[in-house]
């Protein structure tokens, strides 16, 4: 209420010179802007509003880690890191290989960054620069026909019987697609024990709305797996690998459409959405549970935390993941402020090893390793029958190994090092 409602945050000048009102939902629609100085203003007043209220939301913040430490205390956890994972079916091993494999690779990410600032041409990059699409971003249409047959496509991998239900969400209405007036926003797949599942989009002929499809069409299949071959108390899978069929769809439709793209700012265009992509569900979800998890400890530890305290312990975060490549601005030390997942502790690290697992599957899956795509929707039948880190082992993906981050970590090195060679 107090962020979203109660904040005024004053206008700007936008591209057109017209004097705009700055709120928290068009905020990154501003960060966006090709104009240098329209992201900078929103910047600004963005975190000068933060800046004006940091107390009062450090004494919010502050207080829920106490209550979920107090619980973790009174539960008889050793922290209420190992009482959160515990509830997500993880282990603390996981939460740690995951920062740990980051700690030793993260100049990977700085490499990205450094590319950033060239192929924004911009002598000096602030962090108000970091969400400007260099390109000039891909205006061609695409029919929702084209669309699905795209995604058909991509996923025949996956074989016979993957697509054949695949057909059979298209041709049997499980997806609402089209956007239309009063029609909820966004896109989602929600799962119907003993029907089928149900899909809403948005689409809008935009080729990116492909992608939406192929993702929410991993959901569904899951679902569909899942429903068919477990009772009604099993059926649900758990959010460690709820993003997991999903994240796979969506890397396997990027490298189908990037291998058959010819043209070379088109296919550089693509790459580089992939790029983001990993950069903002891997490692900025990264830093934000590394932040988490200082926090809390600091904490259980008897430590009293002031905003200072959180700002600086958020700033030197800046500072790692971000390397020499980006003037960090001084104001991005509030940033935490405005993260309204901090208040669910200990989520975010599950973006992180979502995609982390759907890289090892969707290579192993385009390497065509022997039996690996039956294994794969055996592991979709599952649900939640077995715990989620036995579940990803049965698709030969170790969360608590540091080799699975890597894997990432070498993932991302490659498509960056793919992208320059077609600069
Ligand atoms: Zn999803």
């Amino acid at each position: 209420m107090l962020t979203n409602v109660e904040f005024k945050f004053g206008t700007l000048i936008d591209e057109n010179g017209e004097e705009v009102e700055l709120t928290d939902s068009n905020y990154t629609i501003y960060l966006k802007s090709k104009n240098q100085d329209v992201r900078k203003q929103a910047f600004n007043l963005m975190y000068e509003k933060y800046s004006e209220f940091i107390n009062t939301i450090a004494e919010m913040y502050i207080a829920n880690v106490k209550a979920k430490t107090t619980i973790a205390k009174i539960r008889k956890y050793n922290s209420s890191l190992e009482n959160a994972v515990e509830n997500d079916d993880a282990t603390i091993k996981v939460y740690n290989s995951l920062i740990a494999s980051i700690d030793e690779n993260i100049s990977v990410n700085h490499e990205f960054l450094k590319l950033k600032k060239k192929l924004l041409n911009l002598p000096q990059m602030y962090m108000y620069d970091l969400y400007v699409n260099p390109f000039e971003q891909d205006k061609d249409e695409i029919t929702f026909e084209d669309a699905k047959q795209e995604v058909l496509n991509a996923l025949e991998i996956l074989g016979e019987e993957y697509c054949n239900k695949l057909k059979e969400a298209f041709e049997n209405n499980w997806i609402d697609v089209f956007a239309k007036p009063n029609k909820k926003s966004g896109a989602y797949s929600m799962g119907v024990y003993g029907v089928h599942p149900f899909v809403l989009t948005n689409f809008v002929n935009s080729k990116r709305d492909v992608s939406t499809i192929a993702h929410e069409l991993g959901h569904s299949m899951h679902s569909y797996y899942s429903n068919n071959n477990q009772n009604v108390l099993n059926a649900n899978y758990t959010i460690m690998v709820a993003e997991v069929a999903s994240t796979v769809n969506e890397i396997i439709l990027s490298h189908y459409q990037i291998s058959k793209e010819e043209d070379k700012n088109k296919k550089a265009e693509l790459l580089y959405e992939l790029l983001e992509m990993i950069r903002a569900t891997f490692f900025r979800q990264a830093m934000f549970a590394e932040f988490e998890k200082i926090v809390h400890e600091k904490i259980e530890n008897g430590n009293m935390l002031s905003s200072e305290n959180l700002n600086n312990i958020y700033y030197e975060l800046n500072k790692k993941y971000f390397g020499n490549a980006i003037n960090i601005n001084e104001q991005i030390k509030y940033e935490w402020a405005r993260i309204p997942h901090f208040y669910s502790d200990f989520y975010v690290y599950k973006y992180a090893t979502g995609v982390s697992a759907a890289i090892v599957i969707a290579k192993n899956i385009l390497d065509k390793k022997p039996g690996y795509v039956e294994k794969y929707i055996d592991m979709l039948k599952q649900g939640c029958s077995k715990k989620s880190v036995d579940l990803l082992k049965m698709v030969d993906v170790n969360l608590e190994s540091k080799e699975t981050f890597k894997n990432t970590i070498d993932f991302y090195n490659e498509k960056i090092q793919e992208l320059k060679a077609l600069l």
